[in-house]
């Protein structure tokens, strides 16, 4: 719908992507999303063309990409399937970038490479029950043993792939006195004694998301464990925080998309008094309106994402699309769920799927009401 000028690279993985998405993931989106099953055999075929590794650099073992064309990816796949759009989100990027980034030789040759080819599930913990916005509050405690070791305890909650993922990037406190600096990552292997699966969340959408809460019992790290420089935790973690805001508002503009698409073909194809409802101008405006939002929602994320693959940085415009592009999604989910009429309330039209995946947009990489306060202090507000 929305015309762009892109490169031919990008061009070319959009098309890759759209055509597994309706050969491969749209004839089995309702079954999985139904199922609530993490879905193991598209998770398979995405590794198998190579889908995870869109955003690293060929050199390191990648596929030569970038932040733009990750996030056409994203897009792609949450216009499919948002379940599989998060999943692949989850293992590239939070499950994936700091172990890249800021990980040693080792933790990348046995995790990251691993994560590339599909053969490790990766998840990404930094919420705790009294920590969820406000990460200065995180109470998992990794204290150091005298020989640089780690015990840590503590109870991570919202994990994604928490039921399934084989290891995670585990955010924890190391100071008594809970300073910021003393915020760190660990890579912590489900298989390390004391982690245990303590609770599976039945949710309102991305129901194959398998989203669970950890908790951490005495669980034993080696020194090498930490993942990148003592200390170093929270800064670490901002500086792909526009990333991570960038990737939402891809999400969130693929299931834009595919709520305008399949509103303007109901549109055209429901007859009410006599007519084609996409004749009367109140069905008009609302297609005109989502079409209108989505262009300035795309437009805003490839230029931000355009900043990010030139390291400019771009902390306001990443905080903007991730709240703009999410409110877009909300909205013409919304919109398409009222052109649909009745058969939007039907779990076998896929509209209803829009409508509850929509709301997980609204957390992840920061609620909107945290953005808001973001965004005024970007533009000066002390
Ligand atoms: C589907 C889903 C998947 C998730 N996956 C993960 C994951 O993989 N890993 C992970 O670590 N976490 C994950 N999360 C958790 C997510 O990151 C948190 O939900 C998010 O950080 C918000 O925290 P909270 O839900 O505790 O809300 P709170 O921080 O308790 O906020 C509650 C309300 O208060 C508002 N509020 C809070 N602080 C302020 C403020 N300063 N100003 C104004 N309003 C404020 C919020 O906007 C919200 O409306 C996931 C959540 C969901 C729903």
């Amino acid at each position: 719908m929305v015309t762009d000028i892109r490169s031919d690279k990008e061009t070319l993985l959009r098309q890759t992507i759209a055509r597994f998405v309706k050969e491969e993931v749209l004839p089995v989106a309702q079954t999985i999303d139904e199922s609530g099953e993490f879905p193991r055999e598209l998770f398979r075929k995405a590794a198998e063309m190579g889908l995870f590794r869109v955003r690293y650099p060929a050199k390191k073992g990648g596929a030569g990409g970038n932040n733009t064309l990750f996030c056409i990816l994203c897009e792609e796949l949450a216009k499919g399937l948002m379940s599989l759009g998060a999943i692949t989100a989850m293992q590239c990027l939070m499950g994936s970038e700091f172990l890249f980034r800021f990980g040693t030789e080792e933790q990348r040759r046995k995790y990251w490479e691993p994560n590339m080819r599909g053969e490790r599930v990766s998840g990404f913990c930094l919420t705790e029950p009294d920590a969820g916005s406000d990460l200065g509050n995180v109470r998992t405690m990794a204290l150091e043993q005298p020989d640089g070791s780690w015990i840590v305890n503590g109870l991570k909650t919202w994990v994604t792939l928490g039921a399934v993922a084989d290891h995670f990037t585990v955010l924890c406190q190391t100071r008594a006195d809970r300073k910021m600096r003393g915020l760190n990552f660990f890579l912590i292997e489900r298989t390390r004694p004391g982690v245990a699966l303590s609770h599976k969340f039945a949710v309102l959408g991305t129901r194959n998301t398998q989203i669970a809460e950890l908790s951490l019992t005495d669980v034993a790290l080696p020194p090498e464990a930490l993942i990148g420089e003592k200390g170093r935790g929270l800064p670490n973690l901002l500086s792909i925080l526009a990333e991570i805001r960038t990737m939402t508002a891809a999400l969130a503009l693929g299931l834009s998309k595919a709520a305008y698409e399949a509103s303007f073909q109901y549109a055209r194809e429901r007859v009410a008094f006599g007519r084609s409802i996409n004749q009367y101008q109140l069905i008009q405006a609302k297609i005109a309106i989502m079409a209108t939002e989505i262009w300035a929602a795309e437009l805003m994320l490839y230029k931000t994402t355009a900043m990010i693959d030139a390291r400019k940085p771009c902390m306001r415009e990443a905080t903007m699309v991730k709240y703009f592009a999410t409110e877009v999604a909300c909205k013409c989910a919304d919109e398409a769920t009222r052109i649909l009429g009745a058969y939007a309330y039907s779990m076998d039209y896929p509209v209803q799927r829009f409508y509850r995946d929509n709301r997980f947009l609204l957390y992840g990489g920061g609620s909107h009401e945290v953005l808001m306060g973001v965004i005024a202090r970007e533009l000066g507000f002390v």
